[in-house]
């Protein structure tokens, strides 16, 4: 089953930050992958912009090594690649300088979709925003892409947006998170809104409760730096966990069309109750056996930054409320998953009086690895002997369901050609990434008043100690993180 392709309309690129690490890992392997399905036109034009001066011919050769790394081979046909680099052109610019700009202006086209991706550090986008407006490169066409992170607190998110909405219409603002781009997470759209079966299950009445997991079996290196200033909390809990969060407990939009659906998440982020700090667990991994700890990797060796939280909160509306919500997140743990788990209550009364152990029905939406969703049903174990029940899993992983030639695009790639279609459903508005910054600020300072340490927990484990006893005082447990 191949998906339909359906090109979108030619544009201009601009990505700032053009030479820097996403931009090589995912922007343009994306971008060429989009071209070779034969959804980006081959006039469409893209402009590398950053400050280190390079020709043309110097940026093309640039890309063509980063595909050589990022792409497979397979995939990568000589002249595919000929053409790709054919459509590039670099400008070497400062953000936040004077110089460049009007050379920049000069390689774009008039009256086709113009896109400022922003892949750079977050401290320039309001400069570039800015520079933009002024030099009357932001046209009505134009559009602007900015990612994570987007503020530090609620008082620089709203900073950051105004710098933003000085420049660029809200309609005219992409503000990408990833995980809005996969496919499991419009998965869990469709298998709400578009099946009959779950949605009347889908309440505190029929929930026992929800896990929402992301687990990295890697640790900071690398990235010490920039992570020591942000933690598990501002880095993925704010965001993606979030957004997690938010799709799955809105309820039904009454259009699949970006506002109504950014109207109901934000609801969603409104109705959550302030969050104790007992029904949150903060950690930091430390050294066990070859593993380093955090601190190798950090600059501060007395750092207290989480690089693990686990949250327990409540939504108050009449769907949700009763159902509590547990969130985690950390580094380096035993391994690499990221699902949302819908547990479902046990059955009123038993008819096998023999099985005493629970066993209510699962819903697992699996973002990684396999996307794919599970429902764990119960099952009579085979045989004679009696009636002894088995849970067993309902299982489709996409790839084995839909067949080898199924397409399953890089988040990435959805994503940058629903920015160029003018189709803001997967990204999020100014007012919701506000509301998250005013919940996690709210635990933040929490944090901060109690002046407690983060609890260490093993690299490689299952995370602290205090995150188990999150959940068994509460008579549940988490779900595995298999290694
Ligand atoms: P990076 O590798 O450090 O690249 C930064 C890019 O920006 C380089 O091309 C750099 O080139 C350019 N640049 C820096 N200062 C500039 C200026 N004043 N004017 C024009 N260009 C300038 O950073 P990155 O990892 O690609 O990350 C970019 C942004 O995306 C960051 O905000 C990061 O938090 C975010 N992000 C990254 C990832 C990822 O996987 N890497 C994931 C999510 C979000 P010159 O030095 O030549 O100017």
């Amino acid at each position: 089953m191949v998906a339909r392709i359906i090109p979108v309309e030619t544009f201009d690129l601009v990505i700032f930050g053009g030479t820097g690490d996403l931009a090589r890992r995912k922007i343009l392997p994306s971008l060429f992958h989009r071209m070779v399905v034969g959804q980006m036109p081959t006039d469409a034009r893209i402009i590398g912009a950053a400050r280190g001066k390079m020709t043309r011919k110097a940026f093309q050769e640039f890309v063509e090594e980063s595909l050589e790394e990022f792409i497979d081979e397979s995939e990568r046909k000589p002249e595919d690649v000929k053409t790709f680099v054919g459509q590039l052109d670099y400008v070497a610019l400062d953000a936040l300088g004077e110089g460049g700009w009007e050379e920049l202006g000069k390689k774009l086209r008039k009256d086709v979709v113009r896109a400022f991706y922003l892949s750079v550090g977050p401290s320039l986008f309001g400069g570039i925003a800015e520079r933009l407006k002024k030099t009357g490169l932001a046209t009505p066409k134009s559009r602007i892409v900015v990612e994570k992170p987007l503020g530090h607190d609620l008082e620089s998110a709203q900073k950051l947006n105004a710098q933003l909405s000085a420049s660029f219409k809200e309609n005219q603002i992409y503000r990408i998170d990833h995980y809005l781009g996969k496919e499991t997470v419009q998965n869990l759209m469709a298998l709400r809104f578009a099946n009959a079966l779950f949605e009347p299950l889908w309440s505190a009445q029929h929930v026992d409760h929800v896990q929402i997991t992301v687990a990295e079996n890697i640790g900071v290196e690398g990235r010490g730096g920039y992570y020591d200033k942000s933690g598990a909390m501002r880095d993925m809990i704010q965001n993606h966990l979030m957004q997690l969060l938010c799709l799955t407990a809105m309820e039904p939009p009454a259009r699949f069309e970006p506002n109504a659906v950014r109207d109901e998440k934000l609801k969603v982020i409104r109705a959550l109750d302030p969050v104790p700090a007992a029904d949150t667990v903060r950690g930091q991994y430390r050294a066990n056996g070859e593993d380093g700890s955090y601190l190798d990797h950090v600059e501060n060796p007395d750092s207290t930054t989480e690089s693990y939280v686990a949250i327990k909160t409540q939504i108050s509306n009449w769907r949700w409320a009763g159902t509590p919500f547990y969130l985690r997140t950390g580094k380096k743990l035993r391994g690499r998953l990221s699902e949302i788990a819908i547990i479902f209550k046990d059955v009123p009364h038993s008819i096998f009086p023999e099985v005493d152990e629970k066993r209510g029905n699962a819903l697992i939406i699996r973002l990684q690895p396999d996307e794919g969703i599970t429902l764990r049903m119960t099952i009579k174990d085979p045989g004679p002997g009696g009636m002894r029940l088995k849970e067993v899993p309902l299982d489709m992983t996409f790839a084995d369901a839909l067949g080898p030639n199924a397409e399953v695009a890089d988040a990435y790639e959805r994503l940058i050609m629903d920015v160029i279609r003018g189709n803001q459903t997967l990204f999020m508005r100014g007012d919701e990434v506000e509301a998250a910054w005013e919940w996690t600020d709210a635990i933040l300072a929490a944090w901060e008043k109690g002046g407690k340490k983060p609890q260490a927990y093993d690299a490689g484990g299952s995370g602290p100690e205090d995150s188990l006893a999150l959940m068994h005082r509460d008579g549940r447990r988490w779900r595995e993180i298999a290694s």
